[in-house]
């Protein structure tokens, strides 16, 4: 039976790293949370972002702008956040309202000021192994595998997934670290080769979302399982891995909720820190 990889308590010992950080800092850090529209999700994820911030001493700035925003009236106001000195971050909350597209909108954040990590300019220097800014998401789920002292050089990775956002950086993150890394996506399962990747994972890292895609028994006796998909079914939020067939082959496996997600955003308070020292 599978040890739970909670992300609760590791991201405690980062919040009391960064408050700490913060307190030595000459100004108290701000970061300003842009938000088009009133969508739930989008309100759920700043509610959790405001307490966090208020518990490590950050300012959190909320900017709620009209549903109907243009994508120029938007980018007008990123460039006012960007020349304020006052700012030390942007955030950016999804999802957005149609007319906006938010991979163009994300390259006028100046990359100094990107706590999310995904200006192109942070995203190219993760390729160089010279980040300093990381995208929160891939960065929680490299603190979760440093959490059991796990050491990835040589091991089989499978990532499900190739976002911009989670499956590529991670898979780049976990390069840094001499995995061998297997990136799987939709013309993996197309392929009908999904679980014959699965199968082989010595860490397995899946971020689909769909509810169950990955099946316990396809899963490596011993795996290490990290379960970053987040469906809501039935008024539950649940991974896409199958859990209760999965914590039975497995060594480790995370919750859904409760372990990916309370890093997420610890590592963009992270990023704020070390974006606030790069002004400083
Ligand atoms: P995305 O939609 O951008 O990408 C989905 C990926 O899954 C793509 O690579 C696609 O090719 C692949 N895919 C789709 N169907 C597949 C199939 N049948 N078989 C194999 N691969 C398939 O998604 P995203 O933004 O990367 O998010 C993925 C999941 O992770 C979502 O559930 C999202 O809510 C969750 N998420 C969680 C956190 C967190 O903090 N816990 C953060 C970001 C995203």
């Amino acid at each position: 039976m599978a040890q739970l990889l909670e992300g609760k308590p590791i991201a405690a010992k980062i919040k009391e790293e960064i408050k700490q950080e913060v307190a030595g800092l000459e100004i108290k850090p701000v970061l300003a949370s842009i938000i088009v529209g009133d969508n739930p999700g989008a309100l759920a994820y700043v509610k959790s972002q405001t307490k966090t911030a208020e518990g490590l001493g950050i300012n959190y700035q909320l900017h709620q702008l009209d549903v109907l925003t243009a994508e120029s009236s938007l980018i007008e106001f990123i460039e006012k956040l960007n020349r304020d000195k006052a700012v030390n971050g942007i955030i950016i909350q999804m999802p957005l309202p149609e007319q906006i597209d938010y991979k163009k909108i994300s390259e006028f954040i100046l990359p100094e000021k990107d706590v999310e990590g995904m200006h192109p300019a942070n995203i190219g220097k993760i390729v160089f192994g010279k980040a300093g800014i990381l995208p929160c998401t891939p960065a929680g789920v490299m603190e979760l595998l440093e959490s059991i002292k796990i050491n990835l050089r040589g091991k089989e990775v499978v990532v499900v997934g190739h976002s911009e956002i989670v499956g590529k950086p991670l898979a780049l993150l976990l390069l840094e670290k001499f995995a061998t890394v297997t990136v799987c996506h939709i013309g993996t399962s197309e392929a009908k080769k999904l679980e014959e990747h699965v199968g082989r994972a010595e860490i397995l890292i899946v971020a689909v979302g769909k509810a169950n895609l990955i099946k316990g028994d396809w899963i490596k006796e011993g795996a290490i399982v990290i379960d970053v998909g987040i469906n809501r079914i039935e008024g539950k939020i649940v991974g896409d891995v199958e859990f209760q067939t999965a914590e039975k082959k497995a060594s480790y496996i995370t919750p859904v909720p409760g372990g990916v997600g309370p890093l997420t955003v610890t590592m963009l308070m992270r990023n704020l820190v070390a974006a606030t020292k790069l002004q400083l």
